[in-house]
Formats: structure tokens, C-alpha cells, sequence
């Protein structure tokens, strides 16, 4: 480990933003000569160099490709790899470390169930239930199984605050259900859903339940023994780790009877031109070279969110959320897209006469980094008759006085636009 540049506030008894923000390089920069206020953490968080330092570790002295080979960093690089699945597991608490497959984020962890569960399970009429809310990652991959299959995609829609309207929900839940997909925490307006709820009526109606957590595991923490979801979906690179590695958990016996996903290397067991046959659970789901680095860096990020607590961060957030909802709303012409009972670190908005992508250029020169547009959500914008919001995003390494440079940031934007 590079001594150099590990910077791990271990045991800290309070929550101590100025002790985090220090493990988070990428934070001490300017941008424009302003000081870099990042609330885009919703699209992507910064790494801490507990994550780095891991990543660049075995990159340097314990590289190899895993599962393959009998020399020693192979042994080594399959260790770690296999080490931090068994930390994904902790993290989420699932029953076995066979029910976490490595794939490069949520979206593929979605096209993975609906490729594969879609074939093995799905047949033409069959519904999948979805809300007005998801992702374009939790729409197209069943509307791609919809045109192959003939499956049916129903749609629960949402109220004016950014809330599933849960009898309309549950009216949509039928006898041809089989499937509900539902975002966990909404990545456009942040509302948090009801999926304790969501899943005990699915399960009732026969129906099974992904999950995508992209948005929540981030924030708060998660059991899937105790949701009972069939799947669990996230990325690595929301959650402080690398890009291009991410985490479908599902329930045992479900990937069991699911047909592998990819063909190619480490997924089999025996291959002959006639005939092929499998490994078992979870290498079915992953062939060729997996992302090793970015596994384990992904374990790293999950040791360090773990020695600060999920409920600390969790609780940072939610006070600066309400300080951020308090500052915001203070501001004339601003109207909150967004404004459920439950919601996680996101605050989207609007700003009269001012366009969201000029918004976001104003706010760039403040140093202020958030996101303008659709968020991948656009039958979301289309409910609340816009093309996009503003959104900024919050993370564990946020502070108050970063929500105050956002507003008067927000407050020039209007003064240039001569509001
Ligand atoms: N679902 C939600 C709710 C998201 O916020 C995102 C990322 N914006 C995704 C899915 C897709 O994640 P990824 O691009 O990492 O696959």
C-alpha cells in the first residue's frame, strides 16, 4: 500500500466532513479560480484515495489475470477479486457470495435479468410493471424484450410531488404481472420509494422484483434478505469506486434456473462443439476477463464507507438536503422539481426565464459542477411538462457552505438573465 498518499480517517467518532473531504484528492482543485464544488454526485462521486491507492496497488505489484491461472498473482489478483465479492455481499447483505455477479453497472445488471429472465421465465403477453420514474436504463432493456418477446410494459405513474401514486400501482398489479422493475431512489428528483411496500404486493401477485439501487446504496443502506427483492442492481462508480464494474445481486435459486447471459471464457464448465455445459453460480454470469481492478477497488470503496457508517452519511445527507430545500426555495422564480415526503440527496430545479443548460454554464464559471438536462429520464420530464431541470446532488464529502456558494451562484445566473 503507498504509504504516500493514504489519508484514512479511521475511527472517527462524529461525523467529521473536513476529515472526509481530505481523503477525496479531486476536491482540492479550482475550476475557473473558484474552489471545485462538486454536486454532480448523483451522475458520478469522486474516489477517495483509499480506492485509488488500492486500484493503483494491484496495478503495480499484484496483477494477473484470476480464475486461470496455478502461479502465484494469479492466485493472489483471484483472492482479492473473489474477496471483494464477498464484501459486496456484506455490503448488501445478501445469504451467499454466489449471489453477487460482477458486470459493468447497473444497466447491464438490468439487460442481464431482462435477456436472461426474460428468456427463461418471460413468454408474448406477460407483464412487466415499471414506474413513470425509472431511468432509461430500467425502460429500454424491456421494451428491447417487449419487441423480441411480446411482453407488455405497464407503467405506474406518479403525482405532482415526485411520488409513485401507490393505488395506481397497485391497479396495474395483475394476474399476467410478472415482473416489477422500480427504482429504489429516483436519480431525477430523488424521491425515495416505498420497495418494502412495492415488494410485498408484487410477491403477492406471483410477480418478481428488480430493484435498481444505483441511487440508493450510495446513501443509505441496504438488506436484500430483509426486502426480499429477487434482484438488486448498482454501479461501483456512484458509490465512490471505479467505473465499468458494477453488482447484480440475485436470489440463488433464481439464477440458478436463468441461462447465462454472454458465452465465452470462465463461464463454462466443459465445451466440446456438440455440446457446452456451465459453471456454477456466479461465473455462469460472467464471461471473458472480468474487471478485476475495478472489483477490487470497488471492495476498497465499501471498506471505507463502512468504517464511516451508512448511517452517518446517510444522515450528513439528509441535513443537507433540507438546508440546500431551505436555500433554494428562498429563492424567487426558483420552483423544486421533486418535493416527495421521502427523498434522498438530490435537489432538481427550475429557474424562470432561465434555460437549464445556461444554468448549468453559469454555474461551471462559480466552480459549481451540476447537471442540466433530462437526467435519462425523459417520460419522467415529459409528466412535469419540461425538458430538464437543474440538479445538484449531494455526497457524503458536501458541506453547508457549498449549498451557499450554489445560491448565490444561482442568484448571478438570474441577475445576468436580468431576473
Ligand atoms: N438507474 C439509475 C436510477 C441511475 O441513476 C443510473 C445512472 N445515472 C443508472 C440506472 C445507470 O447506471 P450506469 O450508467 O452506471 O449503468
Amino acid at each position: 500500500m503507498n504509504g504516500n498518499t493514504q489519508r484514512i480517517n479511521i475511527g472517527r467518532d462524529a461525523f467529521d466532513v473536513e476529515a472526509i473531504r481530505a481523503d477525496f484528492p479531486a476536491l482540492r482543485q479550482t475550476v475557473h479560480g473558484r474552489a471545485l464544488v462538486f454536486l454532480d454526485n448523483a451522475a458520478s462521486a469522486q474516489k477517495p484515495f483509499r480506492v485509488i491507492d488500492t486500484v493503483r496497488q494491484y496495478y503495480t505489484d499484484d496483477y494477473a489475470n484470476v480464475h486461470r491461472g496455478l502461479h502465484y498473482l494469479s492466485e493472489r489478483a483471484s483472492d482479492a477479486f473473489e474477496a471483494a465479492r464477498g464484501k459486496v455481499r456484506g455490503f448488501i447483505n445478501a445469504r451467499e457470495d454466489c449471489e453477487i455477479v460482477f458486470v459493468r453497472g447497473t444497466t447491464e445488471a438490468i439487460n442481464l435479468v431482462a435477456a436472461s429472465f426474460g428468456q427463461s421465465h418471460l413468454k408474448a403477453g406477460d407483464e412487466i410493471l415499471i414506474t413513470e420514474m425509472e431511468h432509461h436504463s430500467n425502460i429500454v432493456p424491456w421494451q428491447l424484450l417487449g419487441e423480441r418477446l411480446g411482453t407488455v410494459l405497464k407503467v405506474a405513474p406518479v403525482n405532482d410531488a415526485g411520488e409513485l401514486l401507490m393505488d395506481e400501482f397497485e391497479r396495474l398489479l395483475g394476474p399476467r404481472t410478472r415482473l416489477v422493475a422500480v427504482t429504489h431512489v429516483s436519480n431525477a428528483l430523488g424521491t425515495i420509494n416505498p420497495i418494502e411496500r412495492i415488494i410485498a404486493l408484487a410477491h403477492a401477485h406471483g410477480a418478481r422484483v428488480l430493484i435498481d439501487g444505483a441511487q440508493s446504496v450510495p446513501h443509505t443502506a441496504v438488506d436484500v434478505q430483509a426486502l426480499d427483492c429477487d434482484f438488486y442492481a448498482f454501479s461501483g462508480h456512484k458509490l465512490y469506486g471505479p467505473t465499468g464494474i458494477g453488482v447484480l445481486y440475485g436470489k440463488r435459486e433464481l439464477l440458478e434456473a436463468m441461462p447465462p447471459y454472454q458465452g465465452g471464457g470462465e463461464m463454462i464448465r466443459e465445451v466440446s462443439f456438440t455440446r457446452t455445459t456451465y459453471a456454477e453460480l456466479p461465473h455462469k454470469f460472467e464471461a471473458g476477463t472480468p474487471h478485476i481492478v475495478g472489483a477490487i477497488g470497488l471492495g476498497a470503496a465499501i471498506d471505507y464507507l463502512q468504517e464511516i457508517g451508512l448511517e452517518a452519511i446517510a444522515r450528513h445527507e439528509d441535513e443537507l438536503l433540507a438546508y440546500a430545500t431551505a436555500r433554494l426555495q428562498d429563492i424567487p422564480g426558483l420552483r423544486m422539481v421533486g418535493t416527495a415526503a421521502r427523498k434522498a440527496g438530490i435537489a432538481s430545479f427550475l429557474l424562470d426565464g432561465v434555460h437549464t443548460h445556461d444554468v448549468g454554464t453559469i454555474l461551471d464559471r462559480h466552480g459549481v459542477a451540476v447537471r442540466a438536462g433530462h437526467h435519462c429520464a425523459m417520460p419522467l420530464m415529459t409528466r412535469f411538462g419540461v425538458s430538464g431541470t437543474t440538479r445538484a446532488s449531494f455526497a457524503l464529502y458536501n458541506t453547508r457552505a457549498e449549498i451557499d456558494t450554489l445560491a448565490g451562484a444561482i442568484r448571478h445566473a438570474q441577475e445576468l438573465f436580468g431576473r
